[in-house]
């Protein structure tokens, strides 16, 4: 139920009911004042409702949606979210690197209040990924037509272009591009079947010639707020409702190369032997250990081997591998390498071979705002919901823009933890909880900040 809709007797009473409706309206305040404040402004039925529309876009037979970034499943499902815009009387339009934006005035001159996700997906996805804070930015805004209420800021919600990134290989394409981090070099690559970037572009209705003006200059975005699922198992196994996010991790990438001598694997005596997949497979194990002998929830992956000459009869003399570390504090990361660098050179010394790393990715971990993240915790606080402060192992658009604005993201639990996967399933109660929290953030941000 929304309150302050309650509180304001309708035009079509009469006097004598509009007394009623007042009393009515007190009665509710003092309710909701009597439980904490816990009831729910948002409706959470119509939300259900809107992602369970969304969810027809791209559904694959097993569950879960196909939605990739450019094509014409994700066309047709902007479409139908640009329309739910229009009718929450947002003013619509598309950047030159597609993203949507759909604007609210603000009764003040100030920085506008961003907030919102994407709805693209990876192949045999979920369909919570993304449309959970797409749709649950758009009802944040019908809540406030509902309940008349304004805002000092401007609110924007957007959508943002290709963010998993299959389709060109490139990750938060649309926010990358808002944040400077992505320019023109990106457009003539190429998707299976030959088509450029620029060419997709083109069919969004933009010209790729101005990719760049997609660019959001600093200073013009009070704050960025993304509600997601959690894409993890950790609200879920621990039953709390509602993770604030520290930060989403940085990412740290080397591919590796050991050499030692491919040999005949029948006549070379055991002792004689400079098998460079035996060292790969002590690197392998080496990682792990390092990065579970600190506390903490770092990660790191050794996520292929590639064993030359790669046949049952020749020992291996060259192997090829990456090594990806992940923590929200880059010295962490950092100080892991050293170690696996330790364990890499004493592996190298039994085995008779030599090992070379070299970095092929670095992604600095972008941290959340303090202020946002104590005000989204204040937001869950007030609604009745129990929270944790938690990293984001993935990659979020958030991340992108929080070079330019004091980011937040607001986390629902994930059943099982499962993500990218058809049984992707956040419960109902959470995902409305989470809206309910972006609703309750976005006005005390406004309240909060710029406050003269
Ligand atoms: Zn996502």
């Amino acid at each position: 139920m929304n309150m302050s809709q309650c509180l304001r007797p309708r035009s079509i009473f009469s006097n004598t009911s509009r007394t009623i409706a007042v009393w009515v309206g007190l009665a509710a305040l003092t309710a909701a004042a009597a439980s904490g404040g816990q009831s729910r402004h948002i409706n959470a039925q119509r939300l259900q409702g809107n992602l369970e529309k969304l969810s027809e876009f791209g559904r694959n037979p097993e569950g879960g949606v196909t939605r990739l970034g450019f094509s014409q499943t994700e066309m047709d499902a902007r479409t139908y979210v640009m329309d739910l815009m229009k009718e929450a009387g947002l003013q619509v339009r598309v950047d030159a690197a597609g993203n949507i934006f759909g604007r609210r005035a603000g009764t003040a001159q100030l920085p506008t209040l961003l907030f919102g996700s994407h709805i693209d997906s990876v192949p045999h996805g979920g369909s919570f990924d993304g449309s959970v804070g797409t749709l649950g930015a758009i009802e944040v805004i019908r809540t406030l037509n509902d309940g008349r209420v304004t805002t000092r800021h401007p609110l924007e919600v957007v959508v943002w272009t290709n963010e998993e990134g299959p389709h060109f290989g490139i990750s938060a394409l649309g926010s990358g591009v808002a944040a400077g981090v992505l320019g023109p070099e990106i457009l003539d690559r190429k998707d299976e079947e030959g088509l450029t970037l620029a060419d997709w572009l083109r069919r969004y209705g933009q010209d790729p010639a101005h990719l760049t003006d997609a660019r959001i200059a600093r200073g013009t975005l009070a704050a960025i707020l993304e509600l997601h699922i959690e894409q993890g198992p950790q609200l879920y196994e621990t039953k709390v409702q509602i993770g604030v996010v520290q930060g989403i991790v940085g990412l740290k990438r080397w591919k590796c190369i050991a050499t030692g001598f491919a040999n005949h694997a029948g006549t070379t005596p055991m002792n004689r032997r400079k098998d460079a997949l035996a060292a790969a497979a002590k690197d392998l194990l080496a990682v792990r250990d390092v990065v579970r002998e600190e506390p903490g929830r770092q990660v790191g992956t050794v996520g292929y081997m590639k064993a030359e000459p790669g046949a049952p009869n020749v020992i291996p003399g060259r192997v090829e591998f990456p090594v990806e570390l992940r923590d929200l504090d880059a010295a962490t990361i950092e100080r892991m390498w050293q170690h696996i660098q330790q364990r890499f050179a004493q592996t190298d010394k039994e085995e008779g071979v030599e090992t070379r790393c070299a970095v092929i990715n670095d992604i600095a971990p972008a941290l959340s705002d303090p202020s946002v993240q104590s005000v989204i915790r204040e937001a869950a606080r007030s609604t009745g919901l129990s929270t944790a402060d938690m990293p984001s192992g993935a990659v979020h658009d958030a991340g992108e823009i929080s070079r330019l604005a004091p980011m937040g993201m607001i986390f629902v639990p994930s059943r099982d933890g499962i993500s990218h996967a058809p049984q992707e399933f956040s419960a109902w109660d959470d995902v409305a909880n989470g809206t309910e929290v972006l609703y309750r953030s976005i006005l005390k941000l406004d309240k909060q900040m710029n406050a003269r």
